[in-house]
């Protein structure tokens, strides 16, 4: 297989300080023959924080390309991967967060640059208000802590800035967190820590997007033997099982090579020819 002799025995440098490489180690080491190094002392923090005190640069991509490049840029190498974890609230429903991962591999000998997704609803990320112990514990249990790390805020009285306490993983921290903060103010914030060393669930999510990366490694271009001919469109309109109407439901994908080119349309991507009634405009309105 092409995409074997390509990363065969390449180091690959993964620009992260929370220890993501213990979910994407592992899988893309032994399918790719990889040995994936990861620099000291590599801050990711100046791409942006989940707790908001650096905005991050550009988009989710933009981000993961910046951090796969500057790996590249500090050690030299050729071949880099980076991650980038993004969470908002569910489109349709109110009070669900979704998770969204990608996991980038940037290889600067072969110019390919390929992009794993993982669209998630496991995820715990959440944030309250609290005024007293009680209720930062309440929230506590409601977001898998001990296992699932906390960070808690406040606005320091004086100036405009917050005092942030992250990275809280026993009772006794969280005790001193919530103290501190209702001697200081009266509004007490608590929040999921996202970062994935405090995060099992957001673990689980980038080792995910690692497997959607390998799947798109091993795909290859009909035309030139590219690996990542990956979906760029999806085409909506399956149509009603009952009358035939063109649904939202997607209908083909269109997959294209990066290098040359080549575009290929696969019908009924989910192994469905018709859909759902209750998914038709006309059958179901
Ligand atoms: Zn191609
Ligand atoms: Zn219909």
């Amino acid at each position: 297989m092409k995409y074997q002799q390509l990363f065969s025995n390449r180091v690959a440098v993964l620009g992260t300080m929370h220890q993501k490489e213990r979910a994407i180690a592992p899988i893309l080491e032994k399918e790719l023959g990889i040995k994936v190094i990861v620099p000291d002392n590599f801050n990711t923090d100046i791409f942006g924080t989940f707790s908001r005190e650096i905005k991050r640069p550009g988009t989710q991509i933009i981000t993961a390309r910046l951090k796969a490049q500057k790996a590249l840029d500090i050690t030299g190498e050729t071949l880099a991967i980076a991650s980038e974890g993004s969470f908002a609230p569910h489109p349709a429903v109110p009070y669900l967060y979704c998770n969204k991962e990608i996991v980038i591999l940037i290889d600067k000998d072969n110019d390919l640059e390929i992009i794993g997704e993982e669209f998630s609803l496991e995820t715990n990320f959440n944030h309250q208000v609290v005024e007293n112990l009680q209720q930062a514990r309440e929230f506590a249990l409601k977001v898998g802590f001990p296992e699932h790390g906390l960070v808690v805020w406040f606005e320091k009285s004086e100036g405009n800035s917050n005092e942030i306490i992250k990275g809280i993983t026993t009772e006794t921290k969280l005790v001193e967190a919530i103290n501190l903060s209702l001697e200081n103010s009266t509004t007490v914030h608590i929040e999921t820590d996202m970062r994935a060393i405090y995060n099992p669930t957001r673990m689980k999510n980038i080792e995910k997007a690692t497997s959607d990366l390998l799947t798109k490694i091993k795909t290859l271009c009909p035309n030139c033997s590219t690996p990542g001919f990956a979906i760029t469109e999806r085409i909506q309109g399956l149509p009603c099982e009952i009358c035939f109407t063109p649904t939202t439901l997607t209908r083909s994908v269109i997959y294209q090579c990066k290098k040359c080119g080549f575009r290929q349309e696969k019908l009924f991507p989910n192994d469905r020819e018709f859909a759902d009634p209750g998914q038709c405009m006309y059958c179901n309105p």
